[in-house]
């Protein structure tokens, strides 16, 4: 989208592809050969790296937000410094309809929607001409978004503004809204009449109470979390199974990473080496700090943040994701469509393509997280290794 944002003659068009996903393309009729776009681009002409590749690595987690995020809250933890100072926090939020955008928002209780990680691309829109226009009038902007949405506005400013801080989320891949969109009515046609709704009004990717990735639904008249083939685009997530294309050779999964900071799950802290005594059941968030101007940030965080340092060694051991893209599912292709087929039902996908764990060690999970017997365990096993 950086490119779209760059065109001065709207050249470039923005279009649904077969696998649900948006791709540019440049209106010829339109196009004066400017090379705005191709500038732009963070792929076509590559951003040189910032910080000295040595990030701090730490564990945090904001006491209030905690149990609203995902991780730890470092994402609000940030966003509530920017807000303090009159600023502009850019993040990703549903639509009533469920899409993902990007939005701005300017004070704490907007905070709210841009919460908790949504497993599919958000779409940026004319977000980064909006960007370029704050940081011009001096406002203190944050940006939070994948490392290729950082890379992008990064490629389209062309230069560093002191006033902007960006924060790449360590990223698995992104699947496409079409394919979440497909997901929703076949889950709504499975579900709807059993139970009695006719619209599913929130999708939660993962739990905000605990630390996991069980998703869940709200209806009119209940929320309820969702297990095994009602879930089965978490499990096709998990398994690298729908991503965009380009997530599988992601020039912008390593260090140097393109964000002041990065945020991620700290995944496995405590469990290699360096004990951990505190609780971590509610979260924690991994901050990679790579720029100064990332180091003064959280410095400034302020005593209703916990924070940590750690080693980055230890950041790495659980978080592939931070030095490698996902490797892509061998029948990748054949999911997509199948999930994109309004004729498959869900139970149809997995027969197919075996994407829920039907094997006893499989079922044993599932039940475990069922009956809240899961995350007993995992605390246990916590304490244990933390001691
Ligand atoms: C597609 C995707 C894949 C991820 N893969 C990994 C991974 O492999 N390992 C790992 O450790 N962490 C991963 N994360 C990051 C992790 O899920 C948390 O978002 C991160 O730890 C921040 O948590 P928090 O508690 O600080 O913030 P939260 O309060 O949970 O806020 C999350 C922030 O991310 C933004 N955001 C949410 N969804 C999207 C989206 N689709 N696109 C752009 N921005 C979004 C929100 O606007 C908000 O700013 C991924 C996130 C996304 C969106």
């Amino acid at each position: 989208m950086a490119c779209y944002n760059a065109c001065p003659k709207q050249a470039v068009e923005i279009s649904d592809s077969p696998d649900g996903f948006l791709y540019p393309s440049v209106n010829a009729d339109k196009c004066v050969d400017c090379g705005a776009c191709e500038r732009a681009c963070p792929i076509v002409s590559p951003l040189s790296p910032l910080g000295n590749g040595h990030p701090q690595a730490y564990a945090v987690w904001h006491k209030k937000d905690r149990c609203f995020s995902s991780s730890g809250g470092a994402f609000s933890a940030f966003a509530r410094k920017v807000i303090e100072k009159d600023g502009v926090v850019f993040g990703a939020a549903f639509d009533e309809d469920l899409h993902l955008r990007h939005t701005e928002v300017w004070d704490v209780e907007g905070l709210a929607a841009l919460r908790g990680s949504k497993y599919v691309q958000s779409e940026i829109g004319e977000t980064f001409r909006k960007i370029k226009k704050y940081l011009q009038e001096g406002r203190e902007v944050f940006f939070c978004g994948t490392p290729c949405q950082v890379a992008g506005l990064r490629g389209y400013l062309g230069k560093s503004y002191d006033n902007l801080l960006t924060a790449d989320l360590a990223c698995h891949g992104v699947p496409s809204d079409g394919i979440f969109q497909k997901y929703l009515k076949k889950l709504k046609n499975r579900l709807g009449k059993a139970e009695g709704f006719v619209k599913i009004e929130n999708y939660e990717f993962r739990r905000r109470d605990g630390w996991g990735l069980a998703p869940s639904i709200s209806t009119a008249t209940n929320c309820r979390p969702l297990y095994g083939i009602d879930a089965l685009y978490m499990e096709a997530f998990d398994k690298s199974a729908i991503f965009r294309e380009c997530c599988y050779h992601c020039p912008f999964a390593k260090i140097p990473r393109v964000g002041d900071v990065t945020l991620a799950d700290f995944w496995g802290i405590g469990r290699h080496g360096v004990k951990f005594k505190h609780n971590v059941m509610r979260g924690v968030s991994l901050v990679l700090t790579n720029t100064e101007k990332g180091r003064k940030a959280l410095s400034a965080l302020g005593d209703d943040t916990f924070i940590e340092e750690r080693t980055l060694e230890e950041a790495l051991i659980e978080n592939h994701n931070l030095t490698g893209a996902s490797k892509r599912h061998p029948q990748r292709t054949e999911i997509i469509k199948a999930f994109l087929n309004k004729q498959m039902g869900l139970g149809e996908i997995d027969r197919r393509f075996h994407l829920v764990d039907h094997s006893m060690k499989g079922q044993i999970k599932m039940w475990s997280l069922r009956l809240g017997l899961f995350e007993k365990v995992k605390a246990f096993y916590n304490w244990y290794k933390s001691r």
